[in-house]
């Protein structure tokens, strides 16, 4: 305690001037912390880390041009989490959470005159071979995770991106191992949660906070902040084992319809877990071109399974033989940092190809206006336009049912086969503000673009606008269990995250 005084002393000499912004409970939270937790934990915009760590999310919006925290809490410790939310609940204070800073909206990783806690420092990762599972730290991103597992011959079911981090579990998570093992979160197996009021309770399956386990596999941010990980290890080999075979397929746009029947059929008729699918349009620039990323824990891609996209006009293709490792760093690099980005949400199920089933017509409908709205951007509007397909089909949803005795998942989907779409439009390097027009077409697009009644929408790629809680299946459980664990509805009233609870 001697030895943190003269730095608490400093903090609080200079904090008056860095919290100009902050309103007086904030600041008052802040020099508690600062006492209690030091300054190396707790910084002010005159810290060393604080300018690093307030710009570190990925979207623009989300860095220091709109946002100026109170203070920064650089976790070391679950410890530390507990006592920055105490001292969050006692005071009132606006808070939120940075784990990989990848969400798109705004306010969600990132806070006005309130407390900002960062994980960057709690960024471990760990194989248990007893328990076999992996234990994860919430500042860790998937591709260093895959890297630094694959030694072990395992991973966890993460992200397809490798800067991506763990906000992802929290809201299901889609990953190329997802159609063998359920969404992401379907794997947790142990989770330690702060609550609110800074209490701390560790949640399982089958123990007492069940209902908190499973309203976390999509609940996102509101009901408590995860300090620890635990998830089922996947033992997919290590990277001199080349056991699947895929890459992309790149296609020209006179292929995108044949391109977007392929996907409605492929999620309707494909029932092997081992074959996966990721399909992409996208206009960079002036260029539209559509990508389908495919791969098959096999030797080669079966042509019953992917004929109809290997059959399809295309520019260029790179499929090869893989490690799981290679699997998980191939979309490395495809997300650009510091610009401004506005996602939405969709979901549509798949039609057979084996019919005239008028649900093809849907996926077209949704390609039409992809591309009536990239087209309607200049370059120098919009600088990439994204029209993204995942399938989830029904090997995947049956590991969030209760009978796979994993606790179930609140997205909770009917058992049928269905794809998540996300738009993304991202606005050019050093573009500050989204134009009334732009957000307004957008909206327009989220409108119009049809999706299956009774099918949920995906929290990790929704506008914060989507209504996504109330399209899920266990909608009415997530409200009961979030009237549970925040009775004062202290999280709803201080961060900023999914609306409809
Ligand atoms: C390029 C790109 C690729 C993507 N690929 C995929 C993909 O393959 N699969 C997929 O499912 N999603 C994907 N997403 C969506 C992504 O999963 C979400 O944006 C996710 O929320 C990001 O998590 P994060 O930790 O990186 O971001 P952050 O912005 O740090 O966190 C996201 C949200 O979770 C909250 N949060 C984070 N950690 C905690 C915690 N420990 N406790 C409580 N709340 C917390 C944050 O406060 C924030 O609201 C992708 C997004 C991008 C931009």
């Amino acid at each position: 305690m001697v030895s943190y005084f003269p730095y608490i002393f400093l903090f609080l000499s200079v904090s008056f001037k860095g919290f100009a912004l902050s309103n007086e409970a904030a600041q008052i939270a802040c020099n508690q912390l600062a006492s209690t937790l030091g300054t190396t934990l707790i910084e002010n915009s005159t810290g060393p880390d604080f300018n690093n760590t307030v710009s570190a999310p990925r979207n623009l919006f989300n860095t220091q041009i709109n946002f100026s925290p109170a203070c920064i809490v650089l976790a070391q410790e679950a410890s530390d989490v507990q006592v920055a939310m105490k001292t969050i609940f006692q005071h009132e204070v606006d808070y939120a959470v940075l784990a990989g800073g990848h969400s798109a909206n705004e306010g969600w990783d990132n806070v006005n005159g309130g407390i900002l806690i960062s994980f960057e420092r709690m960024d471990q990762v760990s194989y248990d071979p007893q328990r076999d599972t992996i234990t994860i730290q919430p500042g860790v991103r998937w591709g260093p995770a895959a890297v630094a597992l694959e030694p072990q011959g395992v991973a966890p079911v993460g992200g397809r991106v490798d800067d991506v981090g763990t906000g992802l579990l929290l809201g299901g998570g889609l990953s190329f191992l997802s159609q063998a093992h359920g969404f992401s979160a379907d794997n947790f197996v142990e989770l330690d949660v702060v609550l609110v009021n800074g209490s701390m309770v560790t949640a399982t399956a089958v123990n007492e906070y069940a209902d908190l386990f499973r309203a976390l596999k999509g609940g996102a941010n509101r009901f408590g902040i995860v300090t620890r990980y635990e998830v089922q290890a996947i033992h997919t080999g290590k990277s001199e084992e080349k056991t699947w075979f895929g890459g992309s397929i790149t296609y020209p746009e006179d292929s995108f319809e044949d391109l977007a029947r392929a996907i409605s059929h492929f999620v309707h008729d494909n029932v092997d877990p081992r074959a996966v699918h990721l399909s992409n349009f996208a206009r960079v620039g002036l260029t539209t071109t559509a990508t389908a990323t495919l791969f098959y824990n096999g030797s080669t891609l079966p042509q019953d399974i992917f004929g109809e996209f290997l059959s399809i006009p295309s520019l260029s293709s790179n499929l090869t033989s893989l490690s799981y490792l290679d699997i998980a760093l191939a979309l490395a690099g495809t997300s650009p940092l510091g610009q401004g980005t506005l996602l939405g949400a969709k979901a549509l199920i798949g039609g057979s190809s084996s019919s005239d089933d008028s649900t093809d017509q849907l996926y077209l409908n949704t390609l039409h206006l992809w591309k009536n709205l990239s087209d309607s951007f200049s370059p120098s509007e919009i600088a990439i336009s994204t029209l993204d397909f995942t399938p989830v089909p029904i090997s995947q949803i049956s590991y969030g049912r209760p009978e796979s005795g994993r606790g179930g998942n609140a997205i909770d989907p009917p058992l049928v086969g269905y794809n998540q779409i996300v738009i993304g439009n991202i606005l050019p390097v050093g573009v500050k503000v989204v134009s009334e027009e732009i957000e307004d077409a957008v909206r327009l697009f989220l409108e119009q673009a049809p999706s299956s009644p009774g099918i949920p929408l995906f929290i990790n790629e929704c506008d914060s606008n989507q209504e996504v809680f109330a399209t899920y299946g266990g909608y009415d459980f997530l409200k009961a269990t979030y009237a549970k664990y925040d009775p004062t509805r202290f999280n709803i009233r201080h961060t900023n995250g999914p609306i409809g609870l």
